[in-house]
C-alpha cells in the first residue's frame, strides 16, 4: 500500500487535520507481473517460427539467379526486409522479458571498441542512402564487455539516429578515452527530443509524443534495453538533445585493467 499524507493547517500554521490517500498497489503489481509473463511467453513462442521463416527467406535469396523473374526478386527482397523487422521486434520483447526476470546474462571478454564501432557503422550505412555515417575513433584501451550486447546497443543507437532524422544528413559516431572510462557517442541532426521527455525515453515502452516522433514506427523498447545493458556493464548512458536540431546519445564504460 502506498500512503500519501498531506497536512491541513489552521490560520496560525498549526496542523489542524490531515488527509491520507492510500493506494493499494498490489493489484497494479499483479497486472505488471501478468504483462511480463505474457510478453515472455508470446515472444518465446514467436521466436521459433520466425527463425524458420528467416532461414527460408535466405535460402530463396541463394536460389535467385539471372533467370529469376524481377517480380520474384522484388517480392523476396521485400519479404526479407519485413521478416528482419519482425525478428528485431520479437528479440526486443524477448530481451525485455529477460531483463524483467533478471535473466540477461553477460559474457564478458576484452573488446576492441574501435573495431566493433567500425563494423556496426558499416552495417548501418548499408541500411540508408540518405544519411552519411562517419566514424572518428582514437586509440582506445580494451574494455571488458559482452560483444554481442554492446553491438546491439550500438546498432540501436545508429538505427534510431537514422529513424529520427528522416530527412537524412550526417550521423557522427565517435569514441574517446577518458581518465576512468571510455565514452561512445552517436550524434544526429534530426528532430531532437523535447527537454521534458528526455528523462523518460529510457523507460520501458515510452515513446515521445508529437507528430514527427509518432510518425516513426517503433514500440519504445530499444533505449530501455540499451540502458539496461549498459547498467549491467556498470556503465552509464544518457542523451543531450535540442528539439529540431538533433540528439547525441552516449554511453560510458568503466575501464578495467585488461591486457
Ligand atoms: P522506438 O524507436 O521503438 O520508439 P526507443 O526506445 O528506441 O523506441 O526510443 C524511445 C523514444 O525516444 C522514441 O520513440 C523516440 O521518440 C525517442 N528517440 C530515440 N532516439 C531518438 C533520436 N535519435 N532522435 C530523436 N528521438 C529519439
Amino acid at each position: 500500500v502506498n500512503n500519501h499524507v498531506s497536512p491541513i493547517f489552521d490560520k496560525k500554521g498549526n496542523v489542524e487535520a490531515a488527509t491520507i490517500v492510500s493506494i493499494d498497489i498490489s493489484r497494479q503489481k499483479e497486472l505488471e507481473r501478468q504483462k511480463d509473463e505474457f510478453i515472455g511467453i508470446a515472444s518465446h513462442e514467436l521466436k521459433t517460427p520466425i527463425t524458420s521463416i528467416k532461414a527460408y527467406g535466405e535460402i530463396l535469396v541463394g536460389m535467385m539467379d539471372k533467370t529469376t523473374a524481377p517480380i520474384i526478386v522484388q517480392l523476396i527482397t521485400k519479404m526479407n526486409i519485413q521478416v528482419n523487422r519482425l525478428v528485431k521486434l520479437i528479440y526486443s520483447l524477448l530481451n525485455t522479458s529477460r531483463i524483467s526476470s533478471g535473466q540477461l546474462a553477460l559474457q564478458l571478454e576484452p573488446v576492441d571498441l574501435n573495431a566493433l564501432l567500425e563494423e556496426h557503422v558499416l552495417q548501418g550505412q548499408l541500411t540508408t542512402s540518405r544519411h552519411h555515417i562517419a566514424f572518428s575513433g582514437q586509440k582506445l584501451p580494451l574494455v571488458l564487455a559482452d560483444i554481442e550486447r554492446l553491438g546491439q546497443v550500438v546498432d540501436n543507437l545508429i538505427s534510431n539516429a537514422i529513424k529520427y532524422a528522416p530527412k537524412g544528413g550526417d550521423i557522427i559516431v565517435s569514441a574517446e578515452s577518458r581518465s576512468d572510462c571510455v565514452r561512445v557517442s552517436v550524434q544526429d541532426f534530426g528532430m531532437g527530443i523535447p527537454k521534458s521527455m528526455q528523462e523518460k525515453i529510457f523507460d520501458r515502452f515510452y515513446r515521445v509524443k508529437g507528430a514527427s516522433a509518432e510518425a516513426v514506427s517503433g514500440i519504445g523498447l530499444g533505449l530501455y534495453i540499451c540502458h539496461e545493458i549498459i547498467e549491467k556493464h556498470h556503465g552509464k548512458m544518457g542523451v543531450e538533445s535540442v528539439l529540431d536540431e538533433g540528439s547525441t546519445f552516449y554511453f560510458e564504460l568503466p575501464l578495467h585493467t585488461v591486457r
